[in-house]
């Protein structure tokens, strides 16, 4: 086994590949295709540009999982984490302990959240944190005396991580065939996809209609019965919907008369992706809870948490022990990482650069390529944006093989040196969000580059 050795320079491309198709197995990919044609090899990055193994170049238009939002290279995230490292490289949480980047953070996201919600409970993932959702708000119900309120409704499309109960909230059919899920106590309602459901109504009229589905399904089961409802404020996964108008408030009214707590998953949405802090305050959302992640720490360490509204954290306080937790809930160089990161949105204003600057920019050049005749609909909210790759712009009609043609434009991209996400037959973008002018037509060409060779590929066929 030695002999492979890996972490010396002379290491070629193929011999790491042949390496990892052995020793490692992939999450979210078709490992035998990997054993076959090897995987891409990320080594190195600086602000938003990602070099391989081979030492070619591509402009990171994904933020590495949606995640990277201060861009790489930052070396005050550095500094942050190795001065941590040298002063409490670890401790816990639980039985009545803290330190202090964790405190300190806890009161960073107090101060930019929505004014109402007011603790932080610290988990190591967005996954981890919508595990940490599912049980808060059972014991909530329990704890005011309402414990046959299990069920907590989704959406189908959704996603809200890969744990078995983060991929039963999730509505991935994709997901739920592997495993028996969605567990039992989870139900799902329509997403507000529009271009892809709407048929003939209105964005306005169907945003209403989506939103109705979940208070049929609260009829359907017995409003008693429902605990929470869970969704993001723009599915991100799922394609980057963008609610009509008409959904949200919609979905606001639903679950205040019903009185079933609203649970907005801001794992993509939070730290600036939308141009506000969060999401919910985009949509001008009441949430009694937030999971957070991701643009957290900038992904350079992992870290995510549940934000808590204050009548809720009162109730679970109220509860005594709460018997949950994980070891590296708010570990401490994370959380000094994450810290930083919130300090460095603040400080440089980046969040209000997405809101009035770059954000309205993005959404502007990707507008240009609406006309292309591959696409049939561009659309975007801040620093997130989506486009429809169709056969026929007029009927909505896919090509054959739904998902086919967005994976050849995600390999297009990569030749041109670009990385673009393809949910189906949907390009995904969400570069850093401080991606500057220069990396944004950098961006616009090469994705129309991708989009000739896809459309003259599929052609030629
Ligand atoms: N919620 C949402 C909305 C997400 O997009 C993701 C990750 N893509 C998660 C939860 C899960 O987060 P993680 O991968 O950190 O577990």
């Amino acid at each position: 086994k030695a002999a492979t050795a890996a972490n010396t320079s002379v290491t070629t491309t193929q011999q790491w590949q042949r390496m990892d198709a052995q020793h490692h197995f992939h999450p979210f990919s078709n490992n035998a295709d990997i054993r076959a044609e090897g995987s891409r090899i990320i080594e190195r990055a600086e602000g938003c540009h990602l070099w391989d193994s081979d030492g070619k170049q591509y402009l990171d238009a994904f933020a590495g999982l949606w995640c990277v939002n201060l861009g790489y290279g930052r070396q005050e995230l550095v500094q942050a984490a190795s001065q941590q490292m040298q002063q409490l490289p670890y401790y816990n949480l639980f039985f009545k302990t803290t330190t202090t980047p964790v405190i300190e953070l806890a009161h960073e996201i107090a101060d930019i959240a929505p004014s109402h919600m007011n603790q932080v409970f610290f988990t190591g993932s967005g996954s981890e944190a919508n595990d940490t959702v599912f049980r808060m708000v059972r014991r909530y119900w329990d704890i005011q005396n309402q414990p046959e309120r299990k069920i907590i409704i989704g959406r189908k499309n959704g996603y809200h991580g890969s744990t078995v109960a983060g991929a039963s909230l999730g509505g991935m059919p994709g997901m739920h065939k592997q495993g028996d899920l969605p567990i039992a106590g989870v139900e799902h309602v329509d997403q507000p996809y529009w271009y892809g459901e709407g048929g003939d109504l209105t964005p306005h009229e169907f945003g209403v209609r989506a939103a109705r589905s979940l208070e049929e399904k609260i009829k359907a089961l017995g409003s008693h019965k429902v605990a929470a409802f869970i969704a993001e404020p723009i599915q991100g996964a799922g394609g980057v919907i963008i609610p009509p108008d008409s959904y949200w408030p919609e979905i606001q009214r639903i679950v205040k008369k019903y009185g079933i707590l609203l649970v907005v998953d801001e794992v993509i949405c939070g730290f600036g992706r939308t141009g506000e802090w969060f999401g919910s305050q985009y949509y001008h959302l009441q949430p009694d809870l937030m999971p957070i992640a991701k643009g957290l720490s900038s992904g350079y360490l992992p870290i995510g948490g549940v934000v808590m509204a204050d009548h809720f954290a009162e109730t679970l306080a109220k509860g005594g022990d709460f018997n949950h937790g994980y070891t590296y809930s708010g570990h401490p160089v994370c959380a000094a990482v994450a810290l930083e990161n919130v300090r460095i949105l603040k400080r440089e204003r980046i969040v209000e650069r997405v809101k009035d600057d770059i954000g309205p920019k993005f959404q502007q050049a990707i507008a240009t390529l609406a006309d292309h005749p591959l696409v049939g609909e561009v659309r975007g909210v801040g620093l997130l944006g989506a486009i429809e790759l169709v056969k026929d712009r007029t009927t909505r009609l896919r090509y054959p093989d739904e998902g086919s043609t967005g994976t050849l434009c995600r390999d297009m991209a990569l030749q041109d040196g670009l990385v673009l996400r393809a949910t189906g037959d949907t390009m995904m973008m969400s570069p850093p969000l401080v991606i500057n002018d220069q990396h944004l037509d950098e961006l616009i060409t090469k994705t129309k580059s991708a989009l000739d060779k896809t459309w003259h590929r599929l052609k030629g066929k």
